[in-house]
């Protein structure tokens, strides 16, 4: 489970606009039983194709050759050493695709230098090597139709590595890497629920939000913030520090999501490799060892499927973090678990998110498992928007399965347009992409394939992610970060991971910790594994913090500039939208918090009254209980004090969601907060 770790975060969104939108589509996502849950399990361990065909052939001709070749034992001790620990290193990236002859060669003639023994081989290799994700989609299991794509070949310009950041803030590096031009993020993200809001308002789809509609500042509208600190600090202008570091791109936090199975690491893995930041030697390397695990096919998942657990099991636990960019964004992206087990790591990755993907399945069936019953297409389409995502892009994935097929798209396209239509999206706001994440098209470029062609004219993947609308970010009110991890690293200090929702923070920062109230000073900022001196709104980081014992700091504490501190209770009042959950709420029902990293445990106090769900009148005082679809004001009592704020305060960080028995029964915003 090394991902995989207590962090949920959920936020939530304004919209309890229109009970009916919510209520309708939360009742079928929550009944999945553990049997069907290891269906999914099962039917992906079950999949496997000759991803990658061996390169043995080539070894049998080595086999002879090499004979008469050096043996480790004709070398020195000292070089038998270097050459044992050259083989093991080569094993990471070949597998058992080559001979050891071969390497042994290859090293000796690379002076003991693993890359370039690699290269070595990869040279004799790439005459008879066969690309893998072309044998992939014309496997026997997988029939599929579309036109394969063929590997690109960027091993010209091997990068050593990409820091991804899981949410939980472990650093985990990846064989893929991300042009440095504008390697730092900056962040943007609160606008997006703001935009949400005023555009269900605007829209009347969400009429009980319209007194929350107030607007977060934008970075443009505000007089720049600058702050002075201390001797080792200089004083920076943010807004002009950001407009320099994002070289002109904006930031855009996305996430992925969509029932398991759908194809969403696939997806984006091989949407990765297209964009050339996975080198071919990684990309081997997984072949190789997904090939071993019986899992070819997954080849291109494991690019962002990082742990061995996930690959085990065949599913995304954790949300990965992971960098690129297109021609006007850089964007920060987040592939969320589908598999219900791991809904609240989805709500954390969903909580960060400025916009989403959306992946289903177009093979008949699979796209109704994933959207009826049991799956997760609706509950996350759902979760997304209650969390403030507005903008969607629905991948129709695994198009090559049905043949590219016109009729078989608008079907998929019209159930799921009416749904999301329901749940508070606005048409103009939701773009249909059909793809084959497996054979890469319509990813990175247009397809050319006529059975495709021949209807579809829209942009590619990639185009419709340049086309969103990056939100603004709330630059320029008081500091907040929510943590949603804490952890030694080495030297003094420890770190807290999270992602600045509002604010900024510099090196030398004097910060407070709430609830426990501990203050501390900011020894170093790291963003996307870069050392910097600044960070802002929107930015995923990891900060070193001296002054305070690292056993006083939790997942979810709330870090804030000590002038203007956020505030802890465990009392306050909020107003929720009941989704459709059958149970009736009564006073004294126990419910989990799930609220930005933190989830808490906590008792409904009171119900205060339900209000209507237009006008926000209040219909009855004091009822007796709340059903689906109701609008209402309770209090909510949580066992230990939790750091929160003012819906109308901080957007980002008055949203939370309610979760009882493992279904999604409520949206809520902070309205007061009584002690
Ligand atoms: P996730 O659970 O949504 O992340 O799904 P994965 O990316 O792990 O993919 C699940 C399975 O679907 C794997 O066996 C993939 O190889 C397969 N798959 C993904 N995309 C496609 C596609 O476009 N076409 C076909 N035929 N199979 C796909």
């Amino acid at each position: 489970m090394a991902r995989h770790r207590n962090v949920r975060g959920y936020n939530y969104d304004d919209d309890f606009d229109d009970d009916d939108m919510y209520g309708q589509s939360v009742e079928d996502d929550y009944c999945i039983s553990p049997a069907t849950a290891a269906q999914f399990i099962y039917s992906k361990r079950d999949r496997h194709s000759s991803f990658t065909e061996p390169l043995e052939e080539e070894e049998d001709e080595y086999e002879e050759d090499n004979k008469s070749k050096p043996s480790c034992a004709s070398l020195s001790p000292l070089d038998q050493a270097r050459m044992y620990s050259c083989l093991d290193q080569m094993r990471e990236v070949l597998g058992e695709s080559v001979s050891e002859q071969i390497m042994m060669d290859a090293v000796l003639q690379g002076g003991f230098d693993v890359p370039k023994a690699l290269d070595l081989v990869f040279g004799r290799d790439s005459n008879t090597t066969k690309k893998p994700a072309t044998q992939d989609a014309s496997s026997a299991d997988r029939p599929g139709k579309g036109k394969v794509r063929e590997l690109p070949s960027p091993d010209t310009q091997i990068v050593p590595k990409i820091a991804k950041l899981t949410v939980s803030g472990n650093k985990q590096t990846m064989g893929f890497a991300v042009p440095s031009a504008s390697s730092e993020l900056n962040g943007t993200k609160g606008q997006a629920m703001d935009d949400i809001i005023e555009e269900a308002d605007n829209n009347g789809l969400s009429p009980t939000l319209s007194n929350a509609s107030n607007n977060t500042e934008d970075l443009n509208s505000t007089p720049s913030q600058v702050k002075s600190i201390g001797k080792s600090k200089q004083k920076i202008n943010v807004k002009e520090e950001l407009e320099k570091r994002q070289g002109g791109k904006q930031l855009l936090n996305l996430v992925v999501i969509g029932h398991v199975d759908a194809g969403k690491s696939t997806l984006m893995g091989h949407l990765l490799y297209l964009l050339g930041h996975v080198n071919k030697r990684t990309m081997h390397k997984y072949e190789q060892e997904s090939k071993k695990a019986g899992k070819a096919s997954f080849a291109y998942a494991w690019v962002l499927d990082e742990t061995g657990e996930e690959r085990q099991r065949g599913v995304t636990m954790d949300v990965g973090m992971t960098k690129f960019e297109t021609k006007t964004k850089v964007i920060n992206l987040m592939d969320a678990p589908g598999h219900k087990d791991f809904i609240p790591n989805m709500i954390t990755g969903a909580a960060q998110a400025d916009v989403a993907i959306l992946v289903v399945d177009a093979s008949r069936g699979e796209f109704e498992a994933g959207f009826e019953a049991g799956g997760q297409t609706r509950e996350h389409a759902l979760l997304v928007r209650s969390l403030g995502v507005t903008q969607l892009a629905v991948v129709v994935n695994k198009m090559d399965q049905v043949n590219w097929q016109e009729e078989r798209f608008r079907e998929v396209t019209s159930k799921l347009g009416h749904f999301l239509k329901q749940a508070g999206f606005k048409d103009s706001d939701v773009y249909y992409v059909p793809t084959s994440g497996l054979s890469g098209e319509n990813l990175a470029k247009k397809s050319e394939i006529q059975e495709l062609t021949s209807w579809y004219q829209g942009p590619c993947l990639i185009d419709q992610i340049d086309s969103f609308k990056a939100p603004q970010r709330s630059v320029d009110k008081p500091f907040r970060l929510c943590a949603s991890d804490v952890f030694k690293d080495q030297g003094s200090g420890f770190c807290v991971t999270g992602k600045i929702e509002a604010g900024y923070v510099q090196s030398g920062d004097r910060l407070l910790a709430l609830p426990p109230n501990e203050s501390c000073t900011v020894k170093g900022i790291t963003l996307h594994d870069e050392a910097v001196d600044w960070a802002a709104a929107g930015d995923h980081v990891s900060l070193t913090l001296t002054g305070v014992d690292i056993i006083k700091i939790n997942v979810g504490f709330v870090f804030c500039s000590p002038s203007e501190p956020t505030r802890a209770c465990t009392r306050f009042r909020a107003r929720v939208l009941i989704f459709n959950f059958d149970v009736p709420i009564t006073q004294g029902f126990p419910v989990i918090i799930h609220y930005q990293t933190v989830s808490e445990p906590a008792t409904i106090r009171k119900l205060i009254s339900v209000l209507h769900k237009s006008t926000g009148e209040v219909m009855k005082k004091k009822p007796k209980c709340l059903t689906k679809g109701m609008n209402a004001i309770i209090e909510l009592q949580t066992q230990r004090p939790v750091a929160l704020e003012l819906y109308k305060d901080f957007k980002e960080l008055g949203r939370f969601m309610l979760r009882y028995s493992g279904s999604s029964i409520a949206a809520g915003v902070v309205t007061e907060i009584k002690e």
